[in-house]
């Protein structure tokens, strides 16, 4: 006997937002869910961007440069998929800009470019205010479960770290991160 239901199923992904950083050519939109941004020191270590651990931080002992990375989340206007944007600290700049006149970031619509539509080009990032009605969107996600889902940090060794350039940042406890998630974190990290 099948179940019927009225609604399609609900994203059963949870936290596993997929990230998205500014593509080389072309613009990127998106209404952002977040209130603010959250960020911390990140490594390019081994192919893929992790956060620095500062205490015997392995990228940092082998002398790999860090670079402040600030993250939130939005909605792609065609799709309407959820996903996290990777901003670098200049591009956060101009968010944290809007920041300070408005009250949240929520609702705003995001745009962003690469100068020249260079690879490597410098991010411009224009916010503008969206109108909450038609917007629609759905509740922020939990930030720190999404970055640790991505970073295979457990969530209970991670803490709200001192504000760099008032931004919130996060501190990663040395032993926390590139660890499995032990079972009873992975049930907390479940939709409810
Ligand atoms: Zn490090």
């Amino acid at each position: 006997m099948p179940i019927f239901s009225h609604a399609p199923p609900t994203n059963d992904r949870g936290y596993g937002l997929p990230i998205i950083r500014t593509p080389a050519n072309g613009k990127l939109e998106l209404a952002i869910t977040t209130p603010e941004i959250i960020g911390c020191p990140t490594h390019w270590y081994h192919g893929r961007t992790v956060p620095c651990e500062t205490v015997n931080c392995q990228a940092c002992l082998e002398a790999v440069p860090w670079r402040w990375h600030a993250y939130l989340a939005g909605i792609l206007p065609r799709t309407r998929q959820h996903v996290i944007l990777e901003v670098t600290a200049q591009a956060a700049e101009q968010i944290q800009a809007y920041a300070k006149t408005h009250p949240t970031l929520r609702n705003a619509i995001l745009t962003a470019q690469r100068q020249k539509n260079r690879r490597n080009g410098r991010v411009i990032i224009t916010m503008a205010t969206g109108d909450p009605d038609k917007l629609h969107l759905p509740n922020p996600p939990d930030m720190i479960k999404c970055l640790s889902v991505l970073w295979n940090i457990p969530t209970s060794q991670m803490e709200q770290g001192p504000r760099m350039k008032n931004h919130p940042a996060l501190r990663i406890h040395p032993d926390g991160n590139h660890q499995k998630i032990a079972a009873a974190i992975a049930a907390d990290l479940k939709p409810r």
